[in-house]
């Protein structure tokens, strides 16, 4: 094995995906990228959805749906 496929292997590369949330206030269903760097709010009623973390995203809506 290549050094650089150990390296592929052993370090976890965070994967961009776009993510179907839930609204937990008003239902509303959003598509959101989970490594937004901005506070990612529903278009409906303003309910915070993700929260940057320098990273990944932290998503406080529920995800039904994870784009591949
Ligand atoms: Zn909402």
């Amino acid at each position: 094995m290549k050094e650089e496929e150990i390296y592929k292997k052993i370090i976890p590369r965070p994967t961009s995906r776009f993510l179907k949330v839930v609204c937990g206030k008003c239902k509303n269903e959003q598509i959101i990228f989970n490594k937004a760097a901005t506070y990612v709010k529903c278009l409906v009623c303003g309910n915070e959805l993700a929260q940057p973390t320098g990273g990944k995203a932290k998503i406080k809506a529920k995800v039904i749906h994870v784009f591949e």
